[in-house]
C-alpha cells in the first residue's frame, strides 16, 4: 500500500474488504475520504461481494476529521463525512468496521454509519469533539444515542471520554467485542451477518426521565459564555430524540457550524495547535539529535528538587538525589515518600508499583555520584556563588557526554553556562510548582546551547509528560516576566481605585483560574516583594504600588501567615475580603493625594490581559520566545489562562491589535499608570498596520 494510494481492496470469498491506511493515523482528510469513497462504492457494485468490511489498519481505526479544515472550510468538500455517512449507511449491502485501535471523532462516526461493528477490547472510541469547542458532526450526536441510549451518549460526547467497552457489550454498538485479532473477526462476522436496516431509521422516545434529564445538564452548563458547546450537545442529543435522523441530522449541522465559528471552539482550536507547533524547533540542524538520557540526578532536595525527583521517577528513571547535608537529604526524602504514600491512599498507585517506583531512586552527598549521570539538573538556592560553585562540580564530575540543566528562575544562564567549560550541554529546565503537578515546563535555550543539547532537553519533557516550551534567556524567561508585568499592572489599578477584591473577581469572572492577589497570598506576598526589590535594584524608576510592600511589611504574607490581601484566619480557604487591607489603601491613596476613580471590570480585564500580551510582543520582538502561540501555551498550562480564550497573544489578536493600540493608548493618559509601559513595542505596532 503506497502512502499515496492509502486504499487496498481485497476479498476473501464474499467478503470485501477495504484497508486503509495513512502517515496520520488515518485522519480523514480530503484524501482519504475521496479514496474510501471510492473504493466502498467499487465494492457495493461489484455483484461477487455480499457483506463489506471497512478495516483501519495501523494503530488507529481513525483518529478522526482534520481539523484544521474545519478553518478552511475544505471539510465540506466531496466526499464530506457527510457523505460517507449517507453512503455507509444507506448501503444496501451490510458493512463491518473492524476496529482495532482508536477510533475518534469522525473515525468513530465513520464506524458509527456502518452497520456493524467488531472491536478489539483495547480500543478506545470517543467522541472528544468538546475539547475543540465542537459537537460531532458528522451524525455522531444522532446516532451514537440510538446504539447506547441518550443518556449514556450525552455523558460520552459532554465529556469527551472514552467509552466503557466492557459496560456496551450487550448495546447493538458492540457486534462483536473481541481479544483476536479485529479484522479477521469482523471477516468471520461479514460471513454471517443479515441485511438490516441501519439503526438510523429507529425512532427514539422522550420520555419524563430523559426530559428532567436534559434540564439538569442544561441547568448544570448555566449561562458561562464558554458553555454554548455544552448546550449545543444537548440540544443536538435532544434532536436525536425529538426527530427523525435526517431532521437530527440537518439540526447537528446547523448546532456544529455555529461552534465553528465561535470564539469557544477558535480559541480551543488554536490552543490544540498551539501545543503541536511548540514542540516544532526551526532552527536546529537536520542531523542533530536528542541524547540517551537513561540516569538522571537531581541535585537540592527542596521543594523544586523533590518534586522534579518525583517527575523523574514516576516517568520512570533511576535517580540520585544530591544534597550538601543529610538533613537536606532527609527532608526531600521526606517529601518524596510523603507524595508517594498519598497516592496509593488515593488509589492512584499500588503499594506495590509505589514501592517499586522509589526502589530507583538513590542519595548521597558527593558530586562522585554523578559519574555515572546522563543529565544532572540542579535545584539549589537561587544564589549567584552557590549556583557557580554546584555548576562547576557538575561539570567537573559529569561524563563527557552529559547534559547540565539548572532550574534557576532568574538568573543569567547565559553567563552561568560559561562557568563551566561545556557551555554547550548547559539548558535551564525551568519547573513550576508544585514540580509533579504543574504541567508546564520552560525550556531555557542559552547563547550557547547546542542543538542536541536542546533536543535531549526537549525529549524529557515529553517522557515527563510535560508541556515544553522553548525560550531564551531573560529575567522571568516567557511566564513570569509576563506575569511580574500583569502584577505591577494590577497593583497601579489599586492606587486608582480599584479594590483588589474588585480586581480578582473581575478576572476570575472572566475566566482566569484565580485573580492576581489570591495568586499572590497563595504563592507568598514574600515572594513578589524580592522580585519588585530586585526589579528596582535594575531601573530605580519602575513604578510598582507601595500597598503590596506595606502589606508584607505588616507580615501579611498570604496564606502562610493566616493574613494577605484576604483573611484566611476564619479558615475560609479562599480568604475573606479584609477591611483592615481596605483601611490601608484608602490612607496609602489619601496620603498620596490620588483622585479614585471607577474601573469597570472591562477595563480591569482590558488593563490586565494587555499587560500580558504587550509584555508578550516584547519578548517576540527580543527573540525569548519563537512565536505568539508558545507565548499562549505558556500561559494556558502554566497560568491558569483560561483554554476557551485561547491565550494572551490569541485573545489581543481576536480583539483587533489597533483596538489593543488604542486602549493602551487610553491607559496611558491615567496618571497613576506607568505610562512608558504602555508605549506600543514596533513588533505590535507593525503586526497591527
Ligand atoms: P529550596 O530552598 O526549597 O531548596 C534548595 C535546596 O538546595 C535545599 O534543600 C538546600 O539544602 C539545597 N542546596 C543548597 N546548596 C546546595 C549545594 N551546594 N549542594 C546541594 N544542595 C544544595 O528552594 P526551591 O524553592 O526548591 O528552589 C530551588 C531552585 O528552583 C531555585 O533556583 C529557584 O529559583 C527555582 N525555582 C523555584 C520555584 C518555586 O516556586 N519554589 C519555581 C521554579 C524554579
Amino acid at each position: 500500500m503506497s502512502s499515496v494510494n492509502q486504499i487496498l481492496i481485497e476479498k476473501q470469498g464474499q467478503v470485501g474488504i477495504v484497508n486503509f491506511q495513512t502517515e496520520k493515523l488515518n485522519v480523514l482528510s480530503h484524501a482519504l475520504r475521496a479514496d474510501l469513497y471510492q473504493a466502498i462504492q467499487q465494492l457495493l457494485a461489484d455483484a461477487e461481494v455480499e457483506s463489506i468490511v471497512l478495516a483501519g489498519l495501523n494503530k488507529a481505526f481513525s483518529a478522526g476529521a482534520d481539523i484544521a479544515e474545519f478553518s478552511a472550510g475544505t471539510h465540506l468538500q466531496f466526499p464530506s463525512l457527510h457523505d460517507l455517512v449517507h453512503l455507509l449507511s444507506d448501503a444496501d449491502k451490510p458493512v463491518v468496521a473492524a476496529i482495532s485501535g482508536t477510533a475518534l471523532g469522525g473515525g468513530l462516526e465513520l464506524a458509527l454509519a456502518c452497520h456493524h461493528r467488531v472491536v478489539h477490547a483495547k480500543a478506545q472510541l470517543a467522541l472528544p469533539e468538546v475539547h475543540l469547542g465542537l459537537l460531532p458532526g458528522a451524525a455522531g450526536t444522532q446516532l451514537l444515542p440510538r446504539y447506547i441510549g441518550a443518556e449514556a451518549a450525552l455523558d460520552a460526547i459532554l465529556t469527551g471520554k472514552p467509552l466503557k467497552l466492557a459496560l456496551l457489550a450487550e448495546t447493538p454498538l458492540l457486534d462483536v467485542l473481541t481479544d483476536a485479532d479485529a479484522k479477521q473477526a469482523a471477516i468471520e462476522f461479514a460471513v454471517t451477518v443479515q441485511k438490516a436496516p441501519h439503526i438510523k431509521h429507529i425512532t427514539l422516545e422522550l420520555n419524563d426521565a430523559l426530559v428532567e434529564l436534559l434540564q439538569a445538564k442544561r441547568d448544570a452548563a448555566g449561562t458561562k459564555p464558554q458553555n454554548v458547546v455544552q448546550h449545543a450537545i444537548i440540544n443536538a442529543v435532544e434532536a436525536a430524540v425529538t426527530l427523525d435522523f435526517e431532521q437530527g441530522f440537518a439540526k447537528e449541522q446547523v448546532l456544529f457550524q455555529s461552534l465553528t465559528t465561535s470564539s469557544v471552539s477558535k480559541s480551543l482550536r488554536h490552543a490544540f495547535f498551539a501545543e503541536r507547533e511548540a514542540k516544532n524547533i526551526p532552527d536546529l540542524s537536520a542531523d542533530a539529535c536528542a541524547k540517551n538520557i537513561e540516569k538522571v540526578a537531581v541535585i537540592g532536595a527542596g521543594t523544586m528538587g523533590s518534586g522534579i525527583a518525583i517527575c523523574f521517577l514516576q516517568a520512570g528513571f533511576p535517580v540520585t538525589l544530591i544534597e550538601k547535608q543529610q538533613e537536606g537529604l532527609e527532608r526531600g526524602l521526606s517529601l518524596i515518600q510523603k507524595h508517594f504514600a498519598s497516592q496509593v491512599a488515593k488509589g492512584r498507585l499500588t503499594e506495590e508499583k509505589a514501592q517499586a517506583i522509589q526502589a530507583n531512586l538513590s542519595t548521597s552527598l558527593e558530586y562522585s555520584a554523578l559519574a555515572q549521570v546522563d543529565l544532572a539538573l540542579e535545584a539549589v538556592f537561587e544564589d549567584w556563588d552557590v549556583k557557580t560553585s554546584v555548576l562547576k562540580q557538575m561539570d567537573q564530575y559529569l561524563p563527557p557526554h552529559a547534559v547540565l540543566a539548572s532550574n534557576t528562575s532568574t538568573l543569567d544562564l547565559n553567563v552561568l553556562a560559561q562557568q563551566t567549560s561545556r557551555p554547550e550541554s548547559v539548558v535551564g529546565l525551568h519547573f513550576f510548582s508544585p514540580a509533579q503537578v504543574m504541567p508546564l515546563l520552560e525550556v531555557i535555550r542559552t547563547n550557547t546551547t547546542d542543538d542536541s543539547t536542546l533536543m535531549t532537553a526537549l525529549e524529557i519533557g515529553k517522557r515527563l509528560r510535560k508541556v515544553a516550551v522553548v525560550a531564551g534567556v531573560c529575567d522571568g524567561f516567557i511566564g513570569n516576566r509576563m506575569l511580574n508585568e500583569y502584577l505591577r499592572i494590577a497593583g497601579l489599578l489599586i492606587d486608582a481605585g480599584a479594590s483588589p477584591y474588585q480586581i480578582d473577581s473581575a478576572l476570575e469572572n472572566w475566566g482566569m483560574a484565580m485573580g492576581p492577589f489570591r495568586m499572590c497570598d497563595m504563592a507568598g506576598n514574600d515572594i513578589g516583594y524580592l522580585i519588585r526589590k530586585q526589579q528596582l535594584k535594575l531601573d530605580p524608576n519602575k513604578k510598582f504600588s507601595g500597598i503590596a510592600d506595606q502589606l508584607v511589611e505588616a507580615k501579611r504574607l498570604g496564606q502562610k501567615t493566616q493574613k494577605g490581601w484576604y483573611d484566611y484566619s476564619q479558615g475560609n480557604r479562599r480568604g475573606e475580603h479584609d477591611a483592615e487591607v481596605l483601611a490601608m489603601i484608602d490612607v496609602y491613596r489619601t496620603e498620596r493625594g490620588i483622585q479614585v476613580k471607577n474601573f469597570s471590570d472591562e477595563e480591569i480585564v482590558a488593563r490586565c490581559i494587555y499587560a500580558l500580551a504587550n509584555e508578550g510582543f516584547r519578548l517576540l520582538e527580543e527573540g525569548i520566545a519563537l512565536r505568539q502561540s508558545d507565548i499562549d501555551v505558556v500561559y494556558l498550562a502554566g497560568y491558569g489562562f483560561p483554554r476557551w480564550r485561547g491565550g494572551p497573544m490569541f485573545y489581543a489578536t481576536e480583539q483587533g491589535l489597533d483596538n489593543m493600540i488604542a486602549a493602551m493608548q487610553q491607559f496611558a493618559q491615567d496618571p497613576t499608570t506607568d505610562a512608558s509601559f504602555w508605549q506600543v513595542p514596533d513588533l505590535l505596532a507593525q503586526l497591527a498596520s
